[in-house]
């Protein structure tokens, strides 16, 4: 069978200071539904692509780490504040979790799985049917 996961995808931060490029194709792809996610982000979910940590390699910039947990860590950068990288030496030795929501061409890479689903807010089960508009809507049509 071949595998048809990209590779060589690259990505960065929102001001443009870190910018990354991951070697080889991902293991997974996950949305993750989990409160430490939702917290972190200051979204209702988040998308992780997972790599052997050999394959991200951090071209510029400074990444900054939170320990958001024992083993957890989130790393981000200093400069604006965009969540990037996950590691946990407990949980997933040797891997790296990239925010696949930085990625430069999201639309390479689809995900595949939704997890952590017990702590999904619960209207985001059906968030697929409600009303959408392309651009950001005039506010008196909200
Ligand atoms: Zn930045
Ligand atoms: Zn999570």
């Amino acid at each position: 069978m071949t595998d048809t996961k990209p590779a060589g995808l690259t990505g960065g931060c929102h001001c443009g200071a870190i910018r990354y490029t991951l070697h080889d194709p991902p293991i997974n792809h996950t949305l993750c539904h989990c409160r430490d996610c939702r917290r972190n982000a200051g979204a209702q979910m988040v998308g992780w692509a997972m790599y052997r940590e050999q394959a991200l390699d951090i071209e510029m910039g400074e990444v900054a780490t939170y320990a958001s947990s024992e083993n957890a860590r989130r790393h981000f950068c200093i400069q604006c504040g965009t969540g990037l990288f996950y590691t946990n030496a407990a949980l997933i030795p040797g891997l790296v979790d990239i925010r696949s929501g930085t990625l430069d061409e999201p639309d390479l890479l689809p995900a595949q799985m939704q997890i952590q689903t017990e702590d999904r807010i619960s209207w985001m089960e059906d968030v697929h049917l409600l009303p959408s508009c392309e651009r950001y809507p005039n506010p008196k049509d909200l």
